[in-house]
């Protein structure tokens, strides 16, 4: 990310979300992004993740410049290469959680026999094997996430952006989501970036990027530490 920029227009005002933001996320790297309400956090993540699109700056993702890309151009890169966990889970309220998880897998054209396999196994995967045939709104706010994060997981794709995955969550609940999650990142290798209040999860990243009022305030860098993420 580089000398990135993002200006929302209201009417006649201007909302300068984020401002000369430089970035730089390893490979494999789990990255938190910290900072208190409206600091702009979202913005970036969204921009990072091909949602939206900067005002000024670049974007590159393995030598892709996806701030350059146009909505078609984005939407296959997206499909291809990125997940991404959101807050509210998102899920659509028609389909159970197998049909959920199967989605990404469609639009990636993985052939149809493939895809319940696959969805299966990283639903196994994140203990709802039991669940599968469950709407949305027949789980658990946890059970909910979890099919979330199995949606942005499936296939494998090289990133996954989580928008205060745990935001809706209990602390315990919390702890089993974000266990699973860095569980899964970690053995496949995958680039993980959170969006997240927590301070424990903070502990096990790479990478802590505080943001403030639009700006990186500072950058934390904690290789070499523990990696695995064990609660109590
Ligand atoms: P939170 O922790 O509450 O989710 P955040 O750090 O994610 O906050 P952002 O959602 O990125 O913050 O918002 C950054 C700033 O940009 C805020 O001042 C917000 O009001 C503004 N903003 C965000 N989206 C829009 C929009 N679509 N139109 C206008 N202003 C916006
Ligand atoms: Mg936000």
């Amino acid at each position: 990310v580089k000398g990135l920029r993002k200006v929302y227009r209201l009417g006649s005002e201007k909302v300068v979300a984020l401002d000369r933001i430089d970035l730089e996320i390893e490979k494999g790297e789990v990255c938190c992004i910290l900072g208190t309400s409206g600091s702009g956090k979202s913005t970036l993540l969204n921009m990072m993740a091909g949602l939206e699109k900067p005002t000024k700056g670049t974007i590159d993702i393995e030598g892709h410049r996806i701030s350059a890309m146009n909505e078609a151009e984005l939407a296959r890169f997206r499909q291809k290469n990125v997940g991404f966990v959101f807050q509210s889970y998102n899920l659509i309220a028609a389909l159970n959680a197998l049909e959920n998880v199967m989605m990404p897998l469609m639009f990636r054209r993985v052939p149809k026999g493939d895809r319940e396999e696959m969805a299966m196994d990283i639903l196994t995967k994140v203990g709802l094997e039991k669940y599968i045939a469950h709407k949305p709104n027949q789980m658990s706010g946890g059970q909910q996430q979890r099919v979330g994060i199995a949606r942005a997981f499936v296939g494998s794709p090289d990133i996954i952006f989580a928008d205060e995955p745990t935001g809706n969550l209990d602390t315990k609940t919390s702890e089993s989501v974000m266990e699973i999650m860095l569980g899964m990142a970690r053995q496949n290798e995958q680039t993980l970036v959170i969006v997240t209040h927590d301070p424990e999860v903070a502990a096990f990243a790479d990478k802590v990027v505080h943001i403030r009022d639009g700006n990186v305030e500072s950058i934390e860098i904690m290789r070499g530490e523990v990696k695995e993420y064990v609660h109590a």
